[in-house]
């Protein structure tokens, strides 16, 4: 193995799902791996949805948490055996973790809800990054586990915690240090620490983000997301049957993509490596050898239409109620609203009296926006929206997107067309 250089990669929750796919990872380090590498790991298959519903019923006060718990148990027991044989001592491992989830069950509920969640959801990440580990020794790799925990620190804004990239450079010496000894760690996606040593998360599906912030502190080589699809498509193959692979994107074209909520890779994740020019690969676990997407400085000659699909859209419309214009002044004030209160602008425009948003749906923030709106304001919402922005679109892939649909909203710039649509039936059977 290459000691100078190191490789960041990522295996995603449905990379590790089962025993066999764990087999799988095994097989693609053995035979792919050319270097040291940090292996970046996110909870099990489903995982993070369970131990949300976790807590949900925790701070509920239902006793359904313990058998949720129960469950996850379980299954984690039947992987670890398969994995590692029921006599491992990875299976006392789990159960001392599952065991803070219990303590925090038989206290009354007290803290705030963000902060329980990050502490009880964060050990799936734990629990998988021990048994994949294990299981890679027993393989035969020189391989350690490491608690992310000690290097990637962030401020305490439970669940979407904000990265202290100053203090996590400081530290990621330990990471090198363990890199003169081993060939391969295995770590912990989506978790950090607060500076008071909580936990806390980067937000769902922040996995690749991690994957980027060391790829980052390392200076590494190249960035590698393990994925169940062939790499980078035209769209979501789950919504779109007709898509293809793109072999080469930018870094430009994929921040342009994710930040519109293409689920592929985390918005995030893009930001940190093109500030340092590291290339990433999304590459499919399922036929390792097949070249997936590479995102790169390198700009394509061309792109096929891109469509990305966002979901669970809201459009807030805002109008003064003392029949002044919006004005700067107003929107000065709405701009700081937005910030302080986490409502994310995807699209906007402004009339004589009124200013709409298109913002991605949630109803915790943007009741409280309202709430801070006061009596200056009257908002409307129009909700159950969807958000298709098509990069290089065409006005055939246009016209079968928006077919049978009410356009409420559409902004065409050179590349990019934005649609704010709502599907006809639905609006029918409610106005
Ligand atoms: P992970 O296992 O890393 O968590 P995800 O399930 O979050 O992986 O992401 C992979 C999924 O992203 C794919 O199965 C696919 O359905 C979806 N997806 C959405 N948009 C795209 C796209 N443009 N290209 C490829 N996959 C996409
Ligand atoms: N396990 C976390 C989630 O499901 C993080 C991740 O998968 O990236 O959101
Ligand atoms: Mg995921």
């Amino acid at each position: 193995m290459n000691s100078n250089s190191v490789q960041v990669w990522k295996f995603g929750g449905a990379s590790i799902a089962t025993p066999e796919l764990v087999g799988n990872v095994s097989n693609i380090v053995g035979k792919q791996l050319k270097t040291k590498a940090v292996i970046v790991a996110s909870a099990k298959g489903k995982t993070t949805n369970a131990l949300e519903k976790l807590v949900k019923a925790y701070m509920e006060e239902r006793e359904e948490a313990y058998q949720i718990l129960e469950e996850i148990k379980k299954e984690h027991f039947d992987y670890a055996s398969a994995l590692c044989g029921a006599n491992h001592r990875v299976l006392n491992e789990l159960n001392d973790l599952f065991v803070e989830i219990e303590w925090i069950l038989e206290d009354p509920v007290i803290d705030p809800y963000d902060y329980i969640y990050d502490q009880i959801v964060s050990i799936g990440e734990l629990a998988s990054t021990k048994v994949l580990s294990q299981y890679l020794q027993l393989e035969g790799y020189n391989a350690t586990w490491m608690d992310i925990r000690d290097v990637i620190l962030t401020d305490n804004t439970h669940r979407e915690a904000k990265v202290d990239w100053e203090s996590t450079l400081k530290r990621v010496d330990k990471i090198q240090s363990k890199l003169t000894t081993f060939d391969v760690i295995v770590t912990q996606g989506y978790i950090a620490s607060s500076s008071e040593n909580f936990t806390t998360t980067l937000g769902r599906e922040g996995s690749d983000y991690t994957a980027a912030i060391l790829s980052y502190c390392l200076d590494a080589h190249s960035m590698h997301i393990w994925k169940d699809v062939p790499g980078i498509l035209t769209g979501d193959p789950r919504l779109f049957k007709e898509v293809m692979k793109i072999d080469r994107l930018s870094y430009k074209e994929a921040v342009e993509m994710t930040y519109y909520g293409a689920k592929v890779i985390h918005e995030k994740t893009i930001k940190p490596i093109q500030n340092k020019n590291i290339p990433l690969y999304v590459r499919p676990f399922h036929t390792p050898d097949k070249e997936g997407t590479l995102i790169s400085s390198e700009e394509p000659m061309g792109y096929p239409p891109v469509i990305v699909v966002n979901a669970d859209q809201v459009l807030l419309h805002i109008s003064t109620n003392d029949f002044s214009f919006v004005g700067e002044h107003h929107l000065g004030d709405l701009f700081a609203l937005f910030a302080k209160h986490r409502i994310r602008v995807n699209m906007m425009r402004n009339t004589a009296i009124s200013f709409t948003v298109c913002t991605n749906n949630r109803p915790s923030r943007i009741q409280a926006f309202e709430e801070a709106l006061g009596k200056q304001y009257t908002l409307q919402k129009d909700s159950d929206l969807k958000l298709f922005t098509v990069r290089h679109y065409t006005e055939e892939v246009l016209q079968s997107l928006t077919k049978g649909k009410l356009v409420l909203f559409q902004e065409r710039l050179k590349n990019t067309v934005h649609v704010v649509v709502k599907e006809l039936v639905e609006y029918e059977l409610r106005s």
